[in-house]
């Protein structure tokens, strides 16, 4: 197995701390190949850091990177905190990763997904003083946003999920067998434990996994995101007109193994109200009650996973 490599550069003149995270899931490789591009520009004279700090994790989860797959022993990006007794291979990049993202205010962590469809970025929530995610940043994550050249920006993670683990927990009381994901704390990835630990954070979807124009979009966005925090000498990025804001509002499980969808829903097709989306194995069917998007359906979820998530325009981003 690899050693955890993370790769730092500190400038003289202060500035804000970044980093730069890639292959958080092993078969997402688009980011791994944008920041060893970006260390060769930096090694070759292309490029130079000239004010904070940058550290460039070219591989966060070596074992399912080396596996090709997502996973190692589990989703990195799911309920990610230290634990004193590590016992999966992801408890120990956590307790390496954790403390690093710590040292730093930014993050950008960069992903790809599995059906075709254009990049977007997922931010954190609008300011608030809840227990779940509060955040005072809101306004510098919306700023750079802008910013990572993409048109598409997604919010309502956290909020979506603990609403769905709570509907789970009276689905399953008094189970005996209730599945282990019932934990508020299992949406948190990458950019959720950023922001409990002070910080601002970015999921950059960069397009599907095999697409050859997502490590170009990763690129990319790190130079524009290296450029608007100036830790680079370039003009600052033009900030996107065309934005499309989206909130996350629900997510549905699949409740059995035999409920199907009623097509094959790519990634952000438009639902009205009353649209079929699918059909539980006893026949019941499973409508949209709003005009919005479907989000990440995943046919191959198995009993008691998320099937797909509802999300609907959002004014956030009008300007
Ligand atoms: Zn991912």
């Amino acid at each position: 197995m690899r050693a955890f490599e993370s790769i730092h550069f500190t400038a003289t003149t202060p500035g804000p701390r970044l980093i730069v995270t890639g292959a958080v899931h092993g078969n997402e490789t688009c980011g791994t190949v944008a920041i060893r591009r970006v260390l060769d520009d930096i090694a070759h004279d292309r490029l130079a850091i000239c004010a904070g700090e940058v550290t460039f994790v070219p591989v966060a989860n070596p074992l399912a990177y080396e596996r090709r797959q997502r996973e190692g022993e589990r989703n990195l990006n799911r309920k990610l905190s230290p634990t004193p007794q590590p016992r999966e291979f992801e408890d120990h990049v956590a307790n390496w990763l954790c403390p690093l993202l710590a040292r730093h205010e930014v993050l950008l962590d960069l992903h790809s997904f599995h059906t075709p469809g254009e990049p977007f970025v997922m931010v954190g929530p609008e300011d608030n003083a809840d227990t779940l995610e509060p955040f005072t940043h809101a306004a510098r994550e919306e700023a750079l946003a802008r910013c990572l050249g993409v048109r598409r920006i997604v919010d309502g993670w956290l909020g979506t999920y603990a609403a769905g683990v709570q509907r789970r927990i009276a689905a399953h009381a008094g189970d005996a067998n209730r599945p282990l994901d019932l934990d508020p704390d299992y949406g948190v990835g990458t950019t959720e434990y950023m922001r409990r630990v002070g910080g601002w954070a970015f999921t950059l979807e960069c397009g599907q996994h095999d697409d050859p124009r997502a490590p170009e979009v990763a690129y990319r966005a790190i130079f524009s995101t290296l450029a608007h925090l100036r830790l680079i000498d370039a003009p600052p990025p033009r900030p996107a007109t065309d934005i499309e804001a989206l909130h996350l509002f629900e997510v549905v499980d699949k409740a059995h193994a035999g409920d199907r969808f009623s097509r094959e829903w790519a990634s952000f097709d438009a639902v009205r109200a009353g649209d079929l989306i699918g059909t539980r194995h006893d026949g019941t069917p499973v409508r949209s009650h709003t005009d919005g998007r479907i989000v990440f359906p995943n046919p191959t979820a198995t009993a008691g996973q998320e099937w797909f998530y509802l999300a609907r325009p959002h004014g956030r981003f009008a300007s």
